[in-house]
């Protein structure tokens, strides 16, 4: 179980370090990576996220074995829609984010393995929103400079009530 980095911890705006070598303390990240997402009812989660600055991302789809993804690369990103997203280290954040419908991803498994999979709907969704996280990049970004200040003014008195549920923990 890793600690949740929280908004405006700066180490969320880094940008994170290619993988060199899968070795056992990736894997050991990757599975606490894991654990922490499910406790916190995530479907997603980047290892910035739990302040180490590597590509590694894991994801834990509704009703699907999580899987983890080391050095993620996307391409051929194709349409778009619009879809309310949360995220684990802003509580209480809601934002309507547009992203690609279908997109490739490449990268590595933790055996070291070349993966390739087309990635649609959910599954690109939420790939798109860890790999933002890679590269320091978060939702709130997206909004629009007014909700940005009004998020920003309100923020601190919304981290100290915990409760306020959010959609998509990613
Ligand atoms: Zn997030």
């Amino acid at each position: 179980m890793r600690q949740i980095r929280l908004y405006p911890d700066p180490v969320l705006r880094e940008v994170s370090e290619p993988v060199k070598e899968i070795d056992q303390e990736v894997r050991t990240l990757i599975q606490e990576m894991i654990e922490t997402m499910k406790t916190h009812g995530g479907v997603g989660l980047a290892a910035s996220q739990v302040g180490i600055l590597q590509r590694v991302i894991v994801m834990g789809l509704p009703e699907e074995e999580p899987i983890a993804i080391i050095n993620p690369e996307l391409s051929k990103p194709r349409g778009e829609d619009l879809l309310e997203e949360g995220c684990l280290s802003i509580p209480g954040a809601r934002v309507t984010v547009k992203r690609a419908t279908d997109v490739m991803v490449k990268g590595l498994s933790p055996e070291g393995k070349n993966l390739k999979i087309q990635a649609t709907d959910l599954f690109a969704r939420v790939v798109q929103h860890e790999v933002d996280h890679l590269n320091g990049v978060l939702i709130i970004d997206k909004l629009p400079k007014a909700k940005r200040l009004e998020f920003e003014l309100n923020y601190i008195r919304t981290i100290s009530h915990e409760k306020i549920p959010t959609t998509l923990k990613i």
